[in-house]
């Protein structure tokens, strides 16, 4: 299969949508905020973790098999991302 740019995922809620990446606590976990670290460089390309993540990405110093195990990235569309972004803000206290 050829590498395409316009990658597309079926979403179940949104139908065809363009992938994004977030890790399973983002995904799983509704009724608490935990925080939402974007890190990607290129605006297209939508990745990111809760603060749980990044501490132990820091811990880890990269992304180690026992981040990834942690981490353990879903693959969302990108309405669903930005509700999880909207949902894991950190906004006030
Ligand atoms: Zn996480
Ligand atoms: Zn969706």
């Amino acid at each position: 299969m050829p590498e395409s740019e316009c990658l597309i995922l079926k979403c179940g809620t949104h139908g065809e949508r363009v992938p994004a990446v977030v890790c399973c606590h983002l995904l799983q976990v509704r009724d608490e905020v935990l925080g939402f670290v974007e890190n990607s460089t290129q605006p297209d390309d939508l990745q990111a973790w809760c603060m749980r993540c990044e501490a132990m990405f820091l811990v880890e110093d990269g992304l180690t098999e026992a981040f990834r195990r942690f981490n353990d990235f879903k693959i969302v569309c990108d309405f669903c991302y930005a509700d999880i972004r909207a949902r894991h803000s950190l906004t006030d206290c």
